[in-house]
């Protein structure tokens, strides 16, 4: 397992530890962003609010493990989410949508958000939102009856149990909390890797804490994962993304153009790309981006 370090970055008023992307990484199957928030605390002065912005050619996998959050979209969703409860965005040709408090909650903020890169097949197609209430769960297997492990499968397919959650490529994201040692299945194919939510783990001899981000790459069966105290882990796999993608800002394409166009589209505000969401915040701009124009 190769290990790095998660880099800080800031979403609306939050710190957030980024394990994906990474110069050494862009992508585990179709994975292609993975930021960590909080645990934060949230009162009535500080929190979230991430005010409208767009998306293309992704999906957005919000996961909580505390606190709760408000989706809005263009496409009329008005959302909160809970922890165990799951929301998929699809992008698309162009969505936008905002992450506000929900007004009423003060306390821990803590989870996780995803971005998926669509496949050409479906990111010039139509958005869609999706809540799963309850993502299918299994038990983990033990090893020797030390263990004791619990599943929750939150995109594609994993030991046999498919989420309910649209995907348009061969890929897993599936929450463990672990105590003692358990061994998870793990297909040959997909390329794999690891973010600790809570707690601490060993794979083997190799410690992983939250904070880092550990890549476990192809061609392993099963993963033995062993945990001192109740941790919670995040397992994302998938074939390797065979398209070569560009990101930007909270854009994925294929060229510089592509995302030039995205930006454009969004400035001009016109809405029939994007839409509008009926969030009190005012909609982001976006930064100039770092290539010439015309490139
Ligand atoms: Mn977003």
């Amino acid at each position: 397992m190769e290990v790095w370090d998660d880099h800080e970055a800031v979403v609306g008023a939050l710190r957030v530890r980024r394990a994906l992307p990474r110069r050494e990484r862009r992508t585990v199957g179709a994975w292609c962003f993975a930021d960590h928030m909080g645990p934060a605390d949230i009162s009535a002065t500080t929190g979230v609010d991430i005010a409208p912005h767009p998306h293309t050619g992704l999906q957005t996998v919000t996961w909580l493990l505390d606190g709760e959050l408000l989706h809005r979209d263009s496409l009329g969703s008005e959302q909160v989410i809970r922890p165990g409860q799951l929301n998929l965005m699809t992008a698309g040709h162009g969505v936008a949508h905002s992450e506000e408090n929900t007004g009423a909650f003060r306390g821990s903020l803590h989870g996780v958000q995803l971005w998926i890169a669509q496949p050409e097949s479906t990111r010039h197609g139509p958005a869609e939102f999706a809540h799963i209430a309850a993502p299918p769960e299994a038990e983990l297997d033990g090893v020797g009856g030390r263990g004791d492990g619990h599943a929750t499968v939150l995109v594609g397919t994993w030991g046999g149990l498919t989420s309910p959650a649209r995907h348009d490529s061969e890929l897993a994201g599936v929450e463990l909390s672990v105590l003692g040692s358990a061994e998870v299945p793990l297909r040959a194919d997909f390329e794999w890797a690891l973010l600790v939510l809570t707690g601490a783990v060993e794979i083997g001899k190799q410690p992983l804490v939250p904070g880092r981000f550990g890549y476990l790459g192809l061609r392993r069966e099963v993963l033995p994962l062993r945990a001192r105290e109740r941790s919670r882990v995040l397992l994302i796999g998938g074939r390797p993304f065979a398209e070569r993608i560009s990101m930007w800002w909270n854009f994925v394409g294929r060229s510089h153009e592509e995302l030039s166009d995205a930006r454009a589209a969004w400035q001009n505000g016109e809405g029939e790309r994007f839409g509008r969401v009926a969030s009190p915040l005012p909609a982001l701009e976006a930064p100039p981006t770092p290539w010439a124009p015309g490139r």
